[in-house]
């Protein structure tokens, strides 16, 4: 199942919303949780939420 960004509704190599954590704004890390919102890898962790493409390998 790939996951699809919340605000285009593509996956995350095909997005190009800009692209900075849900949670605190940043811009620095930032890759898209299993639930289609981008994180820093900070707010990420403290979320628990995984990485969309986690479960492709
Ligand atoms: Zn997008
Ligand atoms: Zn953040």
């Amino acid at each position: 199942m790939i996951t699809l960004c919340s605000q285009c509704d593509k996956p995350e190599h095909q997005c190009t919303c800009e692209r900075y954590c849900c949670h605190c704004k940043s811009m620095e890390n930032i890759r898209m949780g299993v639930d289609g919102l981008y994180y820093c890898s900070d707010c990420r962790e403290a979320c628990d939420v995984l990485l969309a493409d986690s479960d492709a390998h």
